[in-house]
C-alpha cells in the first residue's frame, strides 16, 4: 500500500458503487463482531470488480471478499486494505425449466424461496442457511443430508490474473465445506443450479419442517456464526463438546451453547478476542479428553 492517500488514489482509478472509510465490520456479520476495515467497497459491476481486484494487485494492496458474514470471526483489529462487497446486481435469480441462476449476492434463503415458487425442489436443506449464494458455494454448504455439490452444475467465477471464467461441478471441486475457490483466491459471481420438478406445497411443508428443527436445536436467538468446528471423521463436534463437559464454558461474553454446544454464542459485546480464546480452549479440552483435534469451520479473517 503505496502513500498514506492509497484510498482516495483507488477510489479515483476505480470509481466503485459505494465506498467507506473505516468502517466497523461488526455490522456485516452475523457474530456481530469485528474491528474496522480499513476501506470497505461495493462494487456492482463485473468491469468494477475487474478494475479494483487489478488496482490492488499493481498497487500491492491486499483484499477480501466478504458474502453475508454468516461464517466469519473477523478480528478486533479489522481487516488491513480492502474489503469488497458484491452489490444488488450482483444479486439476481432466474429461472429457466428446471435450471435456475442465482448472483452471488443472492441470500440462500431467497434462492431456496425461489425454486419452491416455480415448484422446483432441491434445495428445501438451504432455506435456513442464512449465507450468500456465494458464500454458500464457497463453503459448499450443507445440511440435513443435502449440501451445494447437488444441485450446483456450473459457475461463473472471477480469478485474479486470469479473469472471468466459467468453471464446471467438477472443476469446482466441491467436497465436504470446501471448493476450489477457497484455494485459487476465485469470487464466485453466479451459479448455475440443476433441481427437479416436485409439488410447491411440499416443498414448503419440507422447508418449515427443517427451519422448526434448526430453531427447536439452534441458538438463532442469539449472534453467531453457524456451527464453530468441522465434523471430525465419525464424530460430531457439538457431541465432542457436550462430552468434554464444555457446554455453557464462558469467556467474557463469548459462550459456548448451552442449546447446542457446536455453535459460540455472542451474548452481548463479546469480542473476537474473547471468541477465540474459547475456541482454543475447546480445541484443547476436547482433545485432552476425547482424542479429537477440532478444525474450525468458520473463517477467521484480520489482524490482531
Ligand atoms: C445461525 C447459522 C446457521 C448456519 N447453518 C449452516 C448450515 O446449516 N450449513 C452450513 O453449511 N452453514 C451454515 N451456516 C454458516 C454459513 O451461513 C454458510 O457457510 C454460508 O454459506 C456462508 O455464506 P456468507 O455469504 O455468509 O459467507 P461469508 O461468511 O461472508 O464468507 C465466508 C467465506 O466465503 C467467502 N465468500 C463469500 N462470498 C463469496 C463469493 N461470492 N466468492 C468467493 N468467496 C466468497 C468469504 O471470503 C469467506 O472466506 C450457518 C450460520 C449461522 C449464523
Amino acid at each position: 500500500m503505496k502513500g498514506e492517500n492509497w484510498r482516495e488514489a483507488l477510489i479515483a482509478a476505480v470509481k466503485p458503487y459505494r465506498f467507506r472509510y473505516d468502517e466497523p465490520l461488526a455490522g456485516y456479520t452475523s457474530f456481530r463482531i469485528g474491528g474496522p476495515a480499513d476501506l470497505l467497497v461495493e462494487v456492482n459491476t463485473r468491469a468494477e470488480l475487474d478494475r479494483l481486484v487489478r488496482y490492488c494487485a499493481g498497487e500491492g494492496i491486499p483484499w477480501l471478499l466478504l458474502g453475508r458474514g454468516t461464517n466469519v470471526l473477523i478480528k478486533d483489529g479489522g481487516i488491513c486494505g480492502v474489503v469488497i462487497r458484491l452489490g444488488p446486481d450482483f444479486g439476481r435469480i432466474t429461472v429457466e425449466g428446471v435450471e435456475l441462476r442465482a448472483g452471488a449476492a443472492a441470500p440462500l434463503a431467497l434462492v431456496a424461496e425461489t425454486a419452491a415458487r416455480h415448484g422446483l425442489s432441491g434445495l428445501e436443506f438451504a432455506s435456513g442457511i442464512p449465507g450468500s449464494l456465494g458464500g454458500g458455494v464457497y463453503m459448499n454448504a450443507g445440511a440435513y443430508g443435502n449440501e451445494m455439490k447437488d444441485v450446483v452444475v456450473a459457475a461463473e467465477v472471477y480469478r485474479p490474473g486470469v479473469g472471468f471464467t466459467r468453471l464446471t461441478r467438477e472443476e469446482l471441486e466441491l467436497a465436504y465445506r470446501s471448493s476450489v475457490l477457497q484455494r485459487t483466491d476465485g469470487i464466485l459471481l453466479e451459479a448455475l443450479l440443476r433441481l427437479t420438478p416436485g409439488d410447491e406445497t411440499a416443498i414448503r411443508a419440507k422447508m418449515k419442517e427443517l427451519n422448526a428443527r434448526r430453531r427447536e436445536k439452534q441458538p438463532l436467538e442469539y449472534p453467531s456464526a453457524g456451527s464453530v468446528f468441522k465434523r471430525p471423521a465419525g464424530a460430531y463436534a457439538g457431541r465432542l463438546i457436550e462430552v468434554a463437559g464444555l457446554k455453557g464454558k464462558t469467556v467474557g461474553k463469548a459462550q459456548v451453547s448451552t442449546k447446542h454446544a457446536g455453535f459460540i454464542i455472542n451474548l452481548g459485546g463479546a469480542t473476537a478476542q474473547e471468541v477465540l480464546a474459547l475456541i482454543e480452549e475447546v480445541r484443547a479440552v476436547v482433545f485432552q479428553r476425547t482424542g479429537y483435534w477440532l478444525e474450525p469451520e468458520l473463517r477467521i479473517l484480520g489482524r490482531e
